[in-house]
C-alpha cells in the first residue's frame, strides 16, 4: 500500500522517548541535551543506487548497510553511538518496502544504544543519508594522527570479502556458490566493530575503519602522523577460501584496494599486544598483526619473500 509522508513518518519513523533526547521526531528539530564529560563524534554518509548498493536488494540489505557504514565510523572513533538523523530520497512510500527497511533500521539502532531523532524524505531515485552522533569520555577520542614509529600495525576481521562479492555480482569472479554467498553477505551486512573500537581508546594510538581500501586508508593514518610503514602480505586477515582459490595477482588488489571492508585498523605500542588481544577476544572480533609504522615516510608491502609488492591501486576514489 502506499501511504503519505506524514503517516510513514508516524507509523514507522517514530521512536520511544530515549536518555538525551528532550524533543524526537515531530518537531521542526530535535532537542538533544549533552551529559557533562562527553565529547559529542558526528558524522555523515550517503549512499546511493546504483553506486553504494543495487537498487534491488532486499530493503533490509540496504537498511543494514546505510547504518552500518555510519556506526562504522563511530567503532573508528571508539565513540558509543546515540542518535541518528535519516534523509531518504524514495521512488514511492510502499509499505512492502518500507516496513523491512524501517524495521531493520530500528532494530540495529536499538542493538547499538542509538535513537532516530529525526531527518528528511523526499521523492527521487533511492539515496539514503545518516547522521550519526555518539559520545565519547571527553579528551579520548582515537584520531588518525597519533601513529607512532614502532607501532604494530593491526586490522580486525578478514579483508577482501564484499571486494570479491562485488567482483562476482558484477560477473567478473567465478567463485564456488558457498564462498561467494559468504562475499556477498560480508558486502551487504558489514558488521561495525563497536565494542573493539570502545576497547581500544586506551589502547590504540591511531584508529580508522577500512572504507576504501586497506593501502589507501593506512595511508591516510600515515599521512596523518608523518610516519612510514611496512605491511606484511602473507599476514593480511582473509577467508581461508579465497588465499586458496585466487592467484596473489587476483588477491592482493582485493585486499590491499578492495573497499567496504568496514574492518577496524588501528596501531598501538607493541606492549599492548596481550591487552588488544584480550579486548578482542572480550569483545568477540578477530584482530591481526599486519605490519609496523616506521619513521621513514612511505607505504611498503612485502611478500613472503621480502620482495616488495607493487601497489598499483591503492583503493577506492568516487572520483577516479
Ligand atoms: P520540516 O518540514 O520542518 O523540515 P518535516 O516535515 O520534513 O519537517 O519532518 C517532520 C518530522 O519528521 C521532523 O521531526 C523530521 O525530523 C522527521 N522526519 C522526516 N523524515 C524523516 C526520516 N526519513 N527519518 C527520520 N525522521 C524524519
Ligand atoms: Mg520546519
Amino acid at each position: 500500500m502506499s501511504l503519505g509522508e506524514f503517516d510513514f513518518i508516524r507509523r514507522h519513523l517514530h521512536t520511544a522517548p530515549a536518555e538525551g533526547v528532550l524533543l524526537g521526531i515531530g518537531d521542526d528539530a530535535a532537542l538533544l541535551r549533552p551529559r557533562a564529560g562527553v565529547d559529542y563524534c558526528v558524522s555523515t554518509d550517503m549512499l546511493l543506487a546504483g553506486r553504494h548498493f543495487f537498487g534491488d536488494e532486499p530493503p533490509a540489505d540496504i537498511a543494514h548497510k546505510v547504518l552500518a557504514v555510519n556506526l562504522s565510523d563511530m567503532a573508528a572513533m571508539g565513540a558509543q553511538p546515540r542518535y541518528l538523523l535519516l534523509s531518504a530520497a524514495l521512488p514511492q512510500l510502499d509499505e512492502a518496502w518500507l516496513v523491512p527497511f524501517c524495521r531493520q533500521l530500528q532494530a540495529m539502532a536499538a542493538e547499538h544504544g542509538a535513537t532516530l531523532v529525526g531527518g528528511d524524505t523526499t521523492r527521487g531515485d533511492y539515496v539514503f543519508n545518516i547522521t550519526i552522533i555518539g559520545e565519547l569520555p571527553a579528551g579520548q577520542a582515537l584520531r588518525r594522527s597519533g601513529a607512532q614509529a614502532g607501532d604494530e600495525i593491526w586490522v580486525s576481521g578478514q579483508l577482501g570479502l564484499a571486494a570479491a562479492g562485488l567482483q562476482q555480482r558484477l560477473g567478473r569472479l567465478r567463485l564456488p556458490e558457498n564462498v561467494a554467498a559468504r562475499c556477498v553477505q560480508a558486502l551487504q551486512r558489514p558488521q561495525p566493530r563497536l565494542a573493539l573500537g570502545r576497547a581500544l581508546l586506551p589502547l590504540a594510538h591511531a584508529a580508522m575503519d577500512v572504507s576504501d581500501g586497506l593501502a589507501q586508508d593506512l595511508g591516510h593514518i600515515l599521512q596523518a602522523s608523518a610516519v612510514g610503514a611496512d605491511l606484511d602480505l602473507p599476514s593480511l586477515p582473509t577467508l581461508p577460501a579465497l588465499r586458496r582459490l585466487l592467484p596473489e595477482q587476483t588477491l592482493y588488489p582485493l585486499l590491499l584496494a578492495g573497499g567496504d571492508d568496514y574492518e577496524l585498523l588501528f596501531t598501538a605500542a607493541a606492549e599492548n599486544r596481550p591487552a588488544i588481544l584480550a579486548s578482542a577476544s572480550a569483545s568477540g572480533t578477530p584482530v591481526c598483526c599486519i605490519g609496523r609504522i616506521r619513521a621513514e615516510s612511505g607505504l611498503c608491502c612485502r611478500q613472503a619473500d621480502g620482495s616488495v609488492w607493487p601497489l598499483e591501486r591503492q583503493g577506492y576514489d568516487h572520483f577516479d
